[in-house]
């Protein structure tokens, strides 16, 4: 099977069509999942001692499976953080595939990883962070988050060390997202949850407290800049002060709203992020790169090294020579060189296009939140941020939400699931894709009246 042949060119033809027709797609519909079942029903055995084939298995794909399969992509999917990958980006991966790089090390990846870094250095500087802040692309903020904590607990280690504790903790806020009390378990660490504001913000007063209160055993604190919940963006500069003044590791997730950096309109609110040790933003989200592609970053890429880089007889080779390799600063070694589709689209538009993109987005929201209060029987839950609008549906209780969602999502009408906001039922809207019209969210507002 490693060779080229006929039948070989004929699947490249076919799955080029496929690639350009979805993304040629419009409208790109939602699709609906099925039961395994059904799917078993439909598909019948694809693994076979002989094979079903090539065009016999990308025809499952295209007529069965893909269409049980959600589309990221559909202009009405606003639950969760939905994704909106451009054409340049999609059509890329299919070039990250086929040129079998590795991009673990600097010596095997070199030229692709140069690519990538470009990008990363992109965001360095929009995110303010000083020159010679480094890292690399990880599948996702959950593991962003990890291995910037797992950095940022092997430096305290380091720096206390027989004065250490026997457990460490980090600080983060209630409004934070679930990934990072993940990563403490996976560490073996506690978290402390701080309230937060009047405006549901993390603040340097309540970090100080916990700090007074817990000492040496916090070795981070997280902040989140873009609450997925809410788009909330903690008081980033007087965390960022507190966590300098006790020599404590400032990270910041930003995974979802990092990408609020790109424009003028919301880069003030990030104002403190440039004292970050450690920040996080997914392309995924709202840069409109394809899953899966996390930007992590580090104010000091030798504690990062420190933590991360592995060391073996079989990678003696690569220490001999003596590079920065993207597998130093994250838990991993093997390495899709996942950072390029977002490069190659970033090359190919121009920064100034993702401004563009992210301010259409930002209209959105305030289109949909300024239709929210024009209307009686819906009440914005939280004042909009960042390109979440939360809402309540006056008179409904928690089975009114999700019977509607799933009755809209089997019509079609539209993909919005309920959150949950102080243990009461809210929708909320998270607009990433900028080929949502205000028609659409006009037509959500009215179905929900
Ligand atoms: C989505 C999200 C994460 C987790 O990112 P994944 O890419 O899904 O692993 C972490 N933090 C915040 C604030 C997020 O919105």
């Amino acid at each position: 099977m490693h060779h080229f042949d006929e039948s070989i060119d004929l699947l490249a033809e076919r799955i080029l069509e496929y690639a350009k027709a979805r993304t040629r797609l419009d409208p790109i519909p939602l699709n609906f999942p099925k039961t395994e079942e059904e799917l078993r029903e439909l598909c019948g055995p694809t693994i076979t001692p002989d094979g079903i084939g090539g065009t016999r298995a990308l025809d499952l794909f295209i007529d069965v499976l893909e269409p049980a399969s959600l589309s990221v992509d559909y202009t009405k999917y606003l639950s969760f953080v939905p994704a909106a990958p451009t054409e340049a980006a999609v059509l890329f991966d299919l070039v990250v595939g086929a040129a079998s790089i590795y991009g673990g090390s600097w010596l095997e990846g070199a030229g692709a990883v140069h690519a990538e870094n470009e990008a990363l250095e992109w965001l360095r500087s929009i995110a303010g962070m000083p020159v010679g802040t480094e890292g690399v692309f990880v599948p996702g903020g959950t593991v962003g988050n990890l291995s910037a904590l797992h950095a940022a607990r092997h430096d305290a280690k380091t720096r206390l060390g027989d004065a250490r504790p026997q457990r460490f903790a980090i600080v983060a806020s209630k409004e934070s997202h679930s990934s990072i009390k993940a990563g403490a378990e996976v560490m073996d660490c506690d978290v402390i949850l701080v309230d937060t504001d009047d405006q549901r913000r993390m603040t340097g007063a309540a970090v100080a407290a916990a700090l007074d209160e817990h000492g040496d055993r916090i070795c981070a604190v997280a902040a989140t800049s873009g609450t997925t919940n809410l788009g909330v963006i903690d008081d980033l500069r007087s965390i960022g002060e507190i966590c300098r003044e006790r020599g404590v590791w400032f990270h910041v997730d930003g995974a979802y709203g990092g990408a609020g950096l790109a424009t003028e309109r919301t880069r003030p609110q990030f104002d403190g992020l440039e004292l970050a040790d450690s920040f996080i933003v997914d392309p995924h989200k709202w840069l409109f790169a394809p899953f899966d592609c996390c930007a992590l970053l580090y104010r000091n890429p030798d504690k990062a090294v420190a933590a991360h880089a592995q060391h073996a007889g079989y990678l003696a080779f690569l220490d001999a020579h003596g590079d920065r390799n993207p597998s130093d600063y994250a838990i991993h070694l093997t390495r899709r060189v996942r950072g390029l589709p977002f490069w190659f689209s970033l090359a190919t538009h121009g920064t100034d296009a993702y401004t563009t993109a992210v301010d259409i987005t930002l209209d959105l929201a305030d289109a949909a939140a300024e239709m929210i209060r024009n209307v009686d029987y819906l009440e914005l839950a939280h004042e909009p941020s960042l390109s979440v609008v939360a809402f309540t549906r006056t008179g409904w209780g928690p089975d009114d939400y999700q019977a509607w969602s799933e009755k809209a999502m089997n019509e079609g009408l539209a993909f919005v699931t309920p959150s949950r906001l102080d243990g009461k039922p809210i929708y909320r809207f998270c607009f990433i894709n900028p080929r949502t019209t205000t028609d659409e969210i006009a037509e959500i507002i009215a179905a929900l009246a």
